[in-house]
């Protein structure tokens, strides 16, 4: 997200404001309904069905009728992809928008024509209902397909474009990779490497720790908030580097890049361990190191998708961790602990979380109700000819 410094005239900052508070109604009233249904009740409306409403609310409320129906259904629309996000597990739950915090609106299906420059230090960009606002043109604007207006709680107005980077041309080799959603490392590939993406460093962690332990009594605007937002924004710096090059390296590296289907995954795992291997001792730092992974794991399919579209998979796979990639024998009892994986049936051992990964690679794995007789890899037979040793213990 490139952002930018907006100069709206006091006209242009009132209408402004009106979707600002527009798209903040709009939000909360589907923030309402989604915490209004519950499953018993059936799912919540759908964006469409949401939309239809809105058409209706538009009718009976003058007030709403004379605002923008982008900037209303594009509200809806985040809403709704903001859901999808929670669902696949990489997000927070959406809340409901406060007046004056975090206020701002976005408009998608941006043309090139939307924005235009004025003159070597200053452009303009087009709002609907609103028309060309000026913004400081700080640094080259990137090619968007979107962008978001935000207001702080000064006054000040900005425009956020955000880029959608270059798809990256696939290497054309047929190569495919797996990769696992780690537990102890971020992520695994089937190729063997392990990857793990940068949290904070250790003596940093602890502070964080200590310092979130005692924010419970700090005040709000506090030296103390301000000294945690600082360490975690470092973090959040290295994290985005590090989703950077690794979904360019991936993107680079093959044709086929194949995930897990997060959905399915959370339901049978954490950063505790697994459901059927969990881990022991590990609830110190579990929850900040869960939600650094998951985090960090989130933006990299995001990213993959971007610069490799088309060719990232979501492999509707569960228990993909307890399946031998070498013989595919699922047993629970494979995973040995968290890091290693011993097939019960065939001795083969790997780590287990590459282990996982090739079996994403090869786009299978063990059935909830699986467990034998899966199938097996055409070309690989049991790389055993005599019973192995664990079969029975
Ligand atoms: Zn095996």
């Amino acid at each position: 997200m490139s952002r930018y410094r907006l100069y709206p005239t006091a006209d242009q900052a009132m209408v402004m404001a009106e979707h600002c508070g527009h798209a903040r109604y709009v939000w909360n009233l589907a923030a309402e309904q989604q915490s209004w249904w519950n499953p018993r009740r059936g799912p919540a409306p759908s964006y469409i069905e949401q939309n239809r409403q809105l058409t209706e609310a538009r009718r009976a409320f003058d007030w709403l009728a004379t605002g923008s129906v982008i900037v209303q259904q594009q509200a809806l629309r985040d809403f709704s992809t903001a859901m999808a996000n929670f669902f696949r597990g990489t997000h927070r739950k959406p809340r409901f928008r406060k007046r004056g915090r975090g206020e701002g609106f976005r408009i998608v299906a941006v043309k090139p024509s939307d924005v235009r420059q004025i003159n070597r230090r200053w452009s303009e960009v087009r709002i609907p209902e609103v028309g060309w606002v000026r913004f400081r043109r700080s640094r080259t604007v990137p090619d968007a397909k979107s962008y978001r207006i935000t207001v702080d709680r000064a006054g000040r107005w900005q425009v956020g474009f955000a880029a959608v980077p270059e798809p990256i041309l696939a290497p054309g080799t047929g190569e495919v990779v797996g990769v696992d959603r780690g537990v102890a490392v971020s992520a695994a590939l089937s190729t063997g490497d392990l990857l793990s993406c940068p949290g904070p460093r250790s003596p940093e962690q602890a502070r964080l720790l200590r310092w979130q332990r005692r924010l419970a009594r700090a005040q709000r605007g506090s030296v103390r908030r301000a000294r945690i937002a600082r360490v975690k924004a470092r973090g959040v710096g290295r994290r985005k580097d590090w989703v950077e090059r690794t979904s360019t390296d991936l993107a680079r590296r093959f044709d086929v890049i194949r995930v897990e289907d997060l959905r399915v995954k959370n339901m049978t795992r954490s950063a505790r361990g697994t459901v059927e291997a969990p881990g022991r001792n590990v609830r110190q730092k579990a929850g900040l190191n869960r939600a650094i992974l998951a985090a960090g794991w989130g933006q990299l399919v995001q990213r993959l998708e971007q610069k490799s579209p088309g060719q990232v998979e979501e492999i509707p796979a569960a228990l993909t961790s307890r399946r031998c990639s070498a013989c595919g024998h699922g047993a629970a009892g494979s995973r040995e602990s968290q890091a290693r994986f011993r097939c019960v049936a065939c001795g083969h051992t790997a780590n287990a979380d590459v282990n996982a990964a090739m079996n994403i690679a090869a786009g299978r794995a063990v059935t909830a109700r699986g467990g034998a007789g899966l199938p097996v890899p055409v070309n690989r037979e049991p790389q055993h000819s005599t019973p192995p040793l664990l079969v029975g213990v």
